[in-house]
């Protein structure tokens, strides 16, 4: 690792950056590796989340800035910033500043899901395909996304602010900036408040993001947004489904149509992931052939596209893969370990190109036609008289409180810190005040 690797790697632990685009991966890590190639995940494929577009429409040279950074701790010849063509309004800015900057270029892709990603936006810019089990450094490619590069231009600030979408059924879906652990009903109330009386929420994408009613919960640094939705509406019935009732029916009603596996993303670059034989490893108790056929899921990346867009019958295979790789972990299988591991460069599906899904398309499936709008950027400078500041916001060891009940804290100082030999990185104040709580999930402060 040269110097300055070390340098920015020390820089992007202390401030606490992680993947902001809603895994949470600490940034510190990527920037030890080394790359050819640093790529800007803009693609944004997420419906109705908008806040990566709004960073690059207005605050582009932040997110510049901060790739070259990057470019330079792994020794990336060249940098490439992603994104989708339609977001040709910003394009030519975009585009303006990368000529203004050495060995960076824009790359404009299709409006397709699941084009953000990291695999697929790794074949898209490079025309390599990471190894079945492996990462984009595998390859020579270190991917990141719009907002972390924006956190890691700012050299060790800490991240105590987080850029979020609030769409769905509020009034006025915005995007805005707003301290890390307000809740999300204070989110709501930014953008105008609910349009529905019993709302539920997703948080993340309505492809990936999780179900949730309690609007208590915190903004994390790792959040990108929710969309608010009717607690009965399909989508949030779906996606709400407990494994006991999603399992009985994906038993009772699959066809072996194999719809899920041809159009699955990570099956068209050429990896093992077929969802349909995992649907068929729910017909048997567990045995060998459950065993065998769940293997099938290994390499699932969780996307969604074969539960809420290529099945036919609506089941939800990607649930049974999800369940399959929990069970495999408990029996500590691995895709490393499993018999699908054989070697040899997998190899993009020669119809790939004609499978990709139109997020147009899945908007409407997906039942949020109404709902698809613009989240304007918003300035709302917002003060909250409280926040919760989550001890786990990042993948890998939660932090330890460093703080107690009754302390006085200035903004941006370490209220939770991850001892140095984990992967993780401390969690800052976001506002100054008193510490009011401390437990080992959280840490609560009373502002000024
Ligand atoms: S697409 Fe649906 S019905 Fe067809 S194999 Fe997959 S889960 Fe079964
Ligand atoms: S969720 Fe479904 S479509 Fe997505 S990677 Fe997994 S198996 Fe493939």
């Amino acid at each position: 690792m040269s110097d300055f690797s070390a340098e920015f790697s020390r820089d992007l632990r202390s401030a606490g950056v992680v993947g902001a685009g809603g895994a949470g991966f600490p940034s510190y890590v990527k920037a030890q590796g080394r790359a050819g190639y640093a790529l800007v995940n803009a693609a944004e494929c997420e419906p109705l989340l908008k806040k990566d577009q709004k960073i690059l429409e207005y605050f582009p040279a932040k997110v510049f800035d901060g790739l070259e950074l990057l470019m330079r701790a792994v020794g990336a010849e060249k940098g490439m910033l992603c994104i989708k063509k339609k977001h040709e309004k910003i394009i030519p800015r975009l585009e303006e500043i990368a000529k203004s900057r050495k060995n960076i270029t824009v790359l404009k892709m299709g409006d397709y899901y699941p084009a953000g990603d990291e695999q697929c936006l790794v074949y898209e810019a490079t025309g390599r395909i990471v190894p079945p089990g492996g990462i984009p450094l595998d390859v020579g490619c270190v991917v990141s996304n719009v907002e972390t590069l924006y956190n890691a231009a700012f050299r060790g600030v800490p991240v105590t602010e987080k850029f979020i979408t609030i769409a769905g059924a509020v009034k006025k879906p915005a995007t805005f900036k707003v301290p890390v652990g307000i809740t999300w009903a204070e989110a709501v109330e930014l953008a105008g408040g609910f349009t529905v009386k019993e709302p539920a929420y997703i948080d993340g994408g309505p492809m990936m993001g999780k179900v949730a009613t309690d609007f208590s919960a915190p903004v994390t640094k790792a959040s990108a947004g929710i969309i608010v939705l009717p607690k009965n509406h399909p989508l949030i019935v779906k996606k709400a489904l407990g494994r006991p009732v999603f399992s009985r029916i994906n038993r009772s009603a699959c066809d072996q149509c194999s719809f899920c596996t041809e159009f699955c993303p990570r099956y068209l670059l050429g990896h093992n992931v077929q969802p349909h034989r995992v649907m068929r490893s729910q017909l048997f108790s567990a045995g060998p052939e459950h065993k065998l056929h769940s293997q099938y899921a290994l390499l699932c990346c969780e996307c969604s596209l074969c539960s809420l867009y290529s099945c036919p019958e609506g089941l939800n295979p990607r649930e049974a893969c999800v369940a399959a790789k929990s069970d495999l972990r408990e029996l500590k299988m691995g895709f490393k370990n499993s018999g699908l591991n054989k070697g040899g460069a997998p190899k993009a599906h020669p119809v790939r190109e004609f499978r990709k899904v139109p997020v147009s398309k899945l908007v409407q499936r997906l039942g949020l036609t109404d709902y698809s709008k613009d989240a304007p950027w918003t300035e709302v400078n917002y003060k909250p008289s409280k926040v919760r500041i989550l001890m786990s916001q990042h993948i890998g060891s939660p932090c330890a409180p460093a703080v107690k009940e009754g302390q006085r804290v200035q903004k941006g100082a370490v209220v939770g810190d991850v001892p140095a030999d984990k992967l993780g990185c401390p969690v800052h104040a976001s506002i100054a005040g008193t510490v009011t709580k401390v437990n080992e999930k959280y840490v609560e402060i009373q502002a000024d």
